[in-house]
């Protein structure tokens, strides 16, 4: 592993004597993300639907489209702001009944793909990630665009710009109208569907499941530069940043490829684009001129950014509002850094700004699957995790990636 811990994109910080977690990405997984849930279960690691900090809450949600707002409601409730009762009304006034045939859709795909669990766990394994699709009947998820597969299903168009749009620019920072059938979907399914947090950070999985695992060497501090093929052999030699070499059998790459070098390999795809994300965390008093209002009791708590607006921030969530007080920690994702001089039209002042940028996650555009397949085998014996993610990119599908790699391995060896 590159880092001297294990990565998983959060953070805590105290402050005013409390400590707050706020995750820095990755914070949220679904009721039927099965692996995840049941290893959580297993390893009594607690979650909850709860939002990620429990705290006086205003609840509801807003759009805004960086000058107006399109929408905008607060309900006191720390419940999903798709199911309050004062909001579905307003929603429904705006949105009529793409509130429900959105709805839908997300549960339909959920329901087809839930069933690569079926598949998996009896040891099956697929030897591309576009197999997956045909397999499940979801080729059609990214045969298409979000924007064209909603409009075709008769879904409301300012539900499509500002629901779905505001999602997909949340979750995976990119448009409507260019991201996959399938990354829309996945993007409105985590308003609608129950979606869990860890109490104490989704990182604690992944660390105790190192933690319970025998016989497996943790290498901390150790970013691989190369991996090269022994024409001869067919072992592999794996350098690291320190100059060290290891031989092995079989290699799985478990990062993008370009973090990596591949000697001796023809690899038989590229690395596919990826987006960068800007996570900002601030801590401060938010100005309520910047967003036209008059009381902080009327700011909601989740602000959605259609996809059609133009606003340098994808998203916007208030995290916790610091008791006592009218700061709030806020949680912002944008395509490029958020400068001081607009945090401080946003904020009266500000205590803590931290920032984090990352290649984040592929762009989800479409795919011409006659023209290009990604394996999961790159070369004989060279494996490869992230492939999944040009597809989906999520925790749970990285974990079935990874399942679907060591039933190939028993499958083959
Ligand atoms: C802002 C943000 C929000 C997100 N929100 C969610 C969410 O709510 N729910 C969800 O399910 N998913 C979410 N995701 C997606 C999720 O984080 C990814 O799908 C998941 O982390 C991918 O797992 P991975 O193990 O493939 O890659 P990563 O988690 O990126 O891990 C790759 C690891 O490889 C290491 N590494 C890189 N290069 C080298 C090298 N040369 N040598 C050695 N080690 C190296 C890195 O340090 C890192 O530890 C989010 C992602 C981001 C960026």
């Amino acid at each position: 592993m590159h880092s001297n811990y294990v990565d998983c994109q959060n953070f805590v910080k105290d402050c005013e004597n409390k400590s707050f977690l706020v995750e820095l990405g990755a914070s949220l997984f679904a009721e039927k993300n099965y692996n995840l849930v049941n290893i959580s279960r297993d390893l009594n690691i607690s979650y909850s639907n709860e939002k990620e900090i429990n705290s006086e809450k205003n609840g509801g949600l807003g759009v805004w489209d960086g000058a107006e707002w399109k929408i905008r409601f607060v309900d006191g409730s720390s419940s999903s702001w798709y199911d309050g009762i004062l909001g579905k009304a307003k929603m429904i006034w705006r949105y009529k009944m793409g509130l429900f045939s959105g709805k839908t859709l997300a549960f339909d795909l959920a329901e087809k793909f839930f069933h690569i669990y079926d598949y998996l766990n009896n040891d099956n394994h697929y030897l591309f990630v576009e197999d997956i699709l045909s397999n499940l009947n979801l080729t059609w998820t990214v045969e298409s665009t979000a924007k064209d597969f909603f409009l075709k299903k008769g879904v409301n168009e300012n539900f499509v710009d500002e629901i779905i749009g505001g999602l997909v620019r949340n979750t995976y920072g990119q448009y409507v109208d260019k991201i996959t059938a399938f990354g829309g979907l996945i993007s409105l399914y985590s308003a609608v569907g129950e979606v869990y947090s860890s109490k104490n950070g989704n990182m604690n999985i992944f660390k105790e499941m190192l933690e319970v695992s025998k016989n497996v060497n943790l290498k901390l501090n150790s970013k691989v530069i190369t991996v090269e093929k022994k024409t001869e052999s067919g072992e592999f030699i794996v350098t690291t940043a320190d100059n060290k070499t290891t031989v092995f059998d079989i290699v799985v790459v478990a990062t993008p490829l370009n973090k990596v070098k591949f000697d001796n390999i023809a690899l038989p795809i590229q690395q596919v684009e990826y987006v960068t994300v800007h996570t900002t965390i601030v801590i401060g008093k938010l100005n309520l001129n910047y967003f036209k209002l008059k009381d902080y009791k009327e700011l909601p708590e989740s602000i959605l950014i259609p996809s059609s607006a133009d606003c340098p921030f994808n998203s916007f969530s208030i995290k916790t509002w610091i008791n006592g007080t009218d700061a709030a920690i806020v949680k912002f994702f944008s395509p490029k850094k958020l400068e001081k001089s607009l945090l401080e039209q946003i904020f009266v002042g500000t205590q803590q700004v931290y920032r984090r940028s990352i290649e984040a996650y592929p762009k989800l555009e479409l795919k011409n699957l006659n023209k290009w397949k990604t394996p999961f085998q790159l070369t004989e014996g060279l494996f490869y995790v992230n492939g999944m993610e040009e597809w989906i990119s999520t925790m749970e599908t990285e974990s079935l990636s990874g399942l679907n790699i060591v039933n190939y391995l028993k499958n083959k060896y």
